[in-house]
């Protein structure tokens, strides 16, 4: 099992922009076209932006048309959890960095192949390392 990081409440404010702790540690989102990788287009790995965890590969992002970035799998399958999601009067399934436990945004099963699953993701929530400064079309 992968160590977890753990921290107080008070720690991530200090870590964390005010987006970000909003986002990642209250379960906020972002405006929908606002954040800075929704249409991003370099090839990298997206890490947790709380505890820089791999999360998604740029390989597995499409245009969901939703206006958040968004991946059909995770990079690996333990480094994103998921739970029950009740809130808003919706029934959604949460999605979480599996070592810092911040908030990501939700999966939903309406993706495209190979998986089905879009996992729709906050810009705040993520910190694109690029491989090169090539794009992937
Ligand atoms: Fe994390």
């Amino acid at each position: 099992m992968k160590e977890k990081v753990i921290k107080s409440d008070e720690e991530w404010r200090e870590q964390l922009t005010e987006d970000e702790y909003k986002i990642m540690r209250q379960k906020g989102t972002e405006p929908a076209f606002k954040g800075k990788y929704w249409k991003e287009k370099h090839k990298g790995v997206y890490k947790c932006a709380a505890c820089g965890q791999p999360l998604f590969r740029s390989q597995t992002k499409y245009e969901s048309g939703t206006g958040w970035p968004s991946f059909y799998e995770p990079i690996d399958p333990d480094s994103v959890e998921t739970a029950p999601d009740t809130s808003h009067g919706m029934s959604r399934t949460e999605i979480l960095c599996s070592r810092c436990e911040a908030h990501l945004g939700h999966v939903f099963d309406d993706g495209p192949n190979p998986t089905g699953l879009r996992y729709c993701t906050n810009s705040a929530s993520l910190k694109l390392e690029e491989e090169s400064a090539m794009s992937d079309e």
